[in-house]
């Protein structure tokens, strides 16, 4: 028998990516060369919040470099188990401000919808990694619930896509929710929160392109990098195609001890975003949140980075340095 041709080689999906995700702590550390710091990882704080790291986000981090700022954001360590008084469940008083299902509204004007629990990548400084977004019904059963919320207030005029991660839904499933949302007069912007351009940007594909060029609003789309390592060429080519679709991409940041506490780091960060077109807007200080302690800048040093920052960058290059305090009407400046 003749064997049958090899079928053209297809590069693997986004979704086959996702699947792909590294999850096993010590195999990251085996493919970062770095066997050795395997007695620090908790396989307690792994069970809580699991470790996920798609590959093409590995590949940038530096081998047998234990200190690599893209690895501290995903590894499981035993600082997360550490108790440290103030850092709690729901540091920022997202089960309070809910108005319905999968929907929350904090401050004026804006809805942010849940639109889905699961992300590319699990951060372990993640606010969300204790919220029990995976049980909200707005990627279970459709979104009627919360598009009929926004329909009933008019107060709203601009929709925000969260999670979760967005674009962990499928493109038909996100067009099925803008459809809904195109019918409400008083919407006038949209806005998409989604780390996927950054840590897979192989979600952003021609369909997903498609759906954004397609929006009937002006799009904001706000990426989430926290270190200039985290771009490289793939990364630009999602944010070029996502500028082309005529979005406006913004990034927010966490400020993290270890992770991007110094003004070199900070300022690097800026000028690669903004090399890939991208505009900082939000420098964030942690939520206080059970587990994330070890990550705290505290205040005084946040600000006199930031200041820093502000004298060393060009004035768009700065983004704004706030924390999140549950029942402030906005984001609050430091
Ligand atoms: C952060 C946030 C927003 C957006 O705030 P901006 O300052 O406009 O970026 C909206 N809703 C909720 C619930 C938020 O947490
Ligand atoms: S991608 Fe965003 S929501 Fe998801 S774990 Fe990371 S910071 Fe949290």
């Amino acid at each position: 028998m003749i064997p049958a041709p090899p079928l053209p080689m297809q590069p693997p999906s986004w979704q086959q990516l996702w699947r792909g995700a590294v999850r096993d702590p010590r195999e990251l550390l085996s493919l970062l060369d770095l066997p050795g710091l395997a007695w620090r990882i908790s396989d307690e704080a792994a069970a809580r919040f699991p470790l996920r790291v798609p590959h093409g986000f590995v590949a940038r981090m530096r081998k047998g470099d234990p200190a690599d700022p893209l690895l501290r954001q995903v590894l499981p360590l035993d600082e997360e188990m550490r108790p440290a008084p103030g850092f709690d469940l729901d540091a920022v008083g997202d089960a309070a401000a809910k108005t319905g299902a999968g929907v929350i509204q904090k401050y004026r004007g804006r809805a942010l919808l849940v639109a889905t629990g699961s992300c590319a990548v699990h951060c372990r400084y993640c606010f969300r990694r204790h919220f029990p977004y995976a049980d909200e019904t707005a990627a279970r059963d459709g979104w009627h619930e919360a598009v009929e919320l926004v329909r009933a207030d008019a107060g709203i005029d601009e929709v925000i896509l969260s999670g979760g991660d967005p674009l962990s839904l499928a493109t038909p499933k996100l067009a099925e929710l803008t459809a809904a949302l195109a019918g409400i007069p008083h919407l006038k912007r949209l806005r998409i929160h989604s780390r996927l351009p950054v840590v897979l940007p192989e979600r952003v594909d021609a369909a997903l392109l498609g759906w954004l060029a397609a929006l009937p609003w002006p799009v904001a789309f706000v990426i989430h990098a926290n270190h200039a390592n985290e771009f490289d060429a793939s990364v630009d080519a999602a944010l070029a195609g996502i500028r082309g679709a005529g979005a406006q991409v913004l990034n927010q940041a966490v400020l993290l001890r270890g992770v991007n506490d110094s003004v070199d780091a900070l300022a690097d960060l800026s000028e690669r975003g903004f090399a890939a077109g991208v505009l900082p807007y939000y420098l964030h200080q942690l939520d206080r949140v059970q587990g994330t302690a070890h990550f705290e800048v505290e205040e005084d040093r946040a600000r006199a980075l930031h200041a820093a920052l502000a004298a060393r960058l060009s004035g768009y290059l700065v983004p704004k340095l706030v924390r999140e305090v549950p029942g402030d009407s906005g984001k609050r400046p430091l």
